[in-house]
């Protein structure tokens, strides 16, 4: 068989692995690469190969760097299956959809300023419409259930641990009388995060593992632990209620916000912080959140043991906390000035509802805005976890008097210290692992322990670089 590393080489979105198997082609993931706009458009726009010879797709998880490039394969022609766990497909529906949201209006804007130049104007990789489209082809799969993509493969989907429904793809082949496991991770995930349940390591599924698709995207760092990120919650919405302060934090509208509200809950339920009112606001995340509560399977056994105790009947649900849908109800927030929480997305302070928040907020020192994930450079979300004394929000300079508080151990990706963990499960019997979704200063640190490890198979594959095993 052939692997073609068409996405997530040597970088850490666009994720896209063909596979040539028995005279098939079995796609894993179908991702949008993210990047400068030129290159995102020629990118994306452009698939490596045709989708009209593309029999099945696989995909681990509903982010968009692994997800967000469907659309276009079913526009180009793909008219195969797609499997993935239930929760993905849901979460994939909305997500995408709100994609083509997104790319629909980035080009109406881009076409306004083409016609003022007397240029003619583009069309949009995709629009809702094509991403409603995708859902006809998505097939729910269970957790450990064995099912055949293509022929020759046994397909099982395994926990992931990184978002609701991710999975890594375990499949055992068979190809001219040959058998072997190739394990592609997808996204791999972290122990005692909030919510769902742990990562399954490839060492401890029957069987072994001969060749291993890895993720290395935190390769050269290790993470703070999930339960000091707990404590920094606490600590932080106890001190800035005390100063009778708003807590306003952009967060990811799927997996950060459900987090954060469950750890709220937990916190306001056992009485460590003060019980004050908690907003939700952000279409999507309303939208993510009620597929949470459709899937309660996807729960580890503390959320489950959290939820049948007699007073809680979800976790993420509870008379403190308002998930706001209309843009009155979003504005009416501005004008209240008790303690209270404030959830709301872009998680990088690009875009949305909480460009409002933070406006009129941000100048107030009792407030605290608080930044619960990684931002990327020249983003708002980077400029206030750097502390610059002033920021522009709508092209108005703003002073930064609020508190700014960052909290790192939120990330649902696996540091270096568990991608190690997960590598050595395999060792003795993998042939090769192949490093994806990292950038070279990740991977090479990876490689570095690797090789303290005692494991020398491994390779980090160019973009289109192809692989006979
Ligand atoms: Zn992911």
């Amino acid at each position: 068989m052939k692997i073609v590393f068409d996405g997530a080489a040597q970088t850490v979105t666009g994720s896209q692995f063909l596979l040539h198997i028995n005279g098939h082609r079995l796609l894993l993931e179908c991702g949008l690469y993210q990047g400068s706009r030129r290159e995102a458009e020629e990118r994306n726009r452009n698939l490596p190969f045709d989708p009209t010879q593309v029999d099945a797709v696989i995909l681990s998880h509903a982010h968009i760097d692994h997800s967000g490039n469907l659309p276009s394969l079913v526009k180009q022609g793909y008219s195969g299956p797609i499997y993935a766990t239930g929760a993905t497909d849901h979460l994939a529906a909305i997500m995408l959809q709100d994609s083509g949201h997104i790319h629909e209006a980035d080009v109406e804007f881009v076409n306004k300023k083409r016609l003022k130049r007397g240029e003619p104007p583009i069309e949009p990789l995709y629009t809702q419409a094509d991403a409603v489209r995708v859902m006809d082809y998505l097939h729910a799969e269970m957790y450990d259930q064995p099912f055949e993509p293509v022929p020759g493969v046994t397909a099982r989907l395994v926990d992931a641990g990184h978002i609701l429904g991710s999975a890594a793809v375990v499949l055992d082949i068979q190809e001219q009388g040959r058998k072997f496991r190739l394990w592609f991770s997808g996204d791999i995930g972290r122990r005692d995060l909030p919510l769902i349940r742990d990562p399954i390591l490839p060492g401890d599924v029957g069987g072994t593992v001969d060749y291993m698709i890895m993720e290395c995207t935190y390769g050269d760092k290790p993470h703070s632990s999930p339960d000091s990120a707990f404590n920094e919650l606490r600590q932080v919405v106890s001190r800035s209620i005390a100063r009778g302060g708003k807590v306003i934090i952009p967060a990811f509208a799927v997996g950060r916000t459900q987090e954060i509200v469950y750890s709220l809950h937990r916190l306001m339920e056992s009485g460590e912080v003060p019980r004050v009112p908690v907003y939700v606001d952000s279409p999507l995340a309303t939208n993510a959140t009620d597929i949470f509560r459709q899937h309660p399977e996807c729960f580890d056994k503390e959320t489950q043991d959290f939820i049948r105790t007699d007073q809680h009947h979800e976790a993420l649900g509870f008379n403190l906390l308002t998930y706001t849908r209309s843009v009155d109800e979003s504005k009416a927030l501005n004008d209240r000035h008790e303690p209270m929480i404030i959830i709301s997305a872009s998680g990088m302070a690009e875009a949305g509802r909480i460009l409002h928040h933070l406006r009129n907020n941000i100048e107030n020192p009792r407030n605290t805005i608080l930044i619960v994930s990684w931002q990327a450079p020249n983003t708002l979300g980077r400029r206030l976890a750097d502390r610059e004394p002033t920021v522009r929000i709508f092209g108005e300079e703003y002073k930064v008097r609020a508190e700014i508080s960052t909290i790192g151990g939120y990330s649902a990706h696996a540091g270096q210290d568990f991608l190690l963990e997960y590598a050595r499960s395999v060792k003795g019997n993998v042939k090769q692992i192949f490093l994806v979704h990292g950038e070279q200063t990740a991977a090479q640190a990876f490689e570095e322990c690797l090789k303290k490890e005692g494991i020398y198979q491994f390779s980090y594959p160019e973009l289109h670089q192809s692989e006979e095993i």
